[in-house]
């Protein structure tokens, strides 16, 4: 009398690979390179692409994906980013960025500017500098915010687990070559290509919060 149930195998959702590729503008403005002291370390990423669980054996005719309609006037689509992160930052991506108030306009910034403006919602931080006709501090190179290609964001006055988390993301991103990254500040420390490993930061402008991007994440996008 042995009556076994059958187990069905337990298929993980995926964790949607294959968002549409950030919308790479044509933009040639060189300039405002971050002054990426490069410490030579080379961060020993986790880095095992893990592929999302093959769809192995369908057993059991289970209901179909249910694809989750477009929201209207999102910016760009809702992106996660494949393969394994370590640590991953995804579990702070949580914010409904239709809660988040920007601090100031969005007008000036460009499509790849805009997108990752998007996923900084989604960690919940809000834009505190978007388009801005200026030099990288203590310099006098025009910054990434000049060319509507540069960010800043924030939930706070320090470094929280929303900027950090979002600052890795957006690292990450760089990294696998999504969403224009083209380089992350935060914390004291720098992510650019082609390696995108985290490096220390010295700001040219000074040594406050803000110099130091402890205040904000900055990312420029290509
Ligand atoms: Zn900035």
């Amino acid at each position: 009398m042995t009556t076994i149930a059958p187990v069905a195998p337990v298929s993980l959702p995926p964790l949607s690979a294959g968002g549409p590729a950030a919308p790479s503008s044509s933009c040639c403005c060189g300039s405002a390179g971050a002054s990426a002291q490069a410490v030579a370390g080379t961060e020993a990423l986790g880095a095992k692409g893990a592929p999302e669980p093959a769809a192995a054996a369908p057993s059991a005719p289970s209901a179909p994906t249910a694809a989750a309609p477009p929201v209207a006037g999102a910016p760009v689509a809702d992106t996660k980013l494949p393969g394994a992160m370590s640590p991953d930052p995804r579990k702070f991506r949580t914010a409904d960025p239709a809660s988040i108030k920007d601090q100031v306009p969005t007008k000036g910034l460009k499509a790849p500017a805009l997108g990752g403006l998007d996923e900084a919602h989604r960690f919940g931080l809000r834009l505190i500098e978007g388009y801005a006709d200026r030099n990288i501090a203590g310099t006098n190179r025009k910054s990434d915010h000049a060319s509507g290609l540069g960010i800043d964001v924030t939930n706070g006055n320090r470094p929280t687990d929303q900027t950090k988390a979002y600052a890795e993301y957006m690292r990450q991103a760089g990294k696998q070559g999504l969403l224009g990254v083209k380089y992350v500040i935060h914390n004291d420390q720098i992510a650019s290509g082609p390696d995108f490993a985290w490096k220390p930061y010295h700001s040219s402008g000074g040594n406050d919060a803000t110099q130091r991007h402890l205040d904000h994440v900055h990312v420029s996008f290509n």
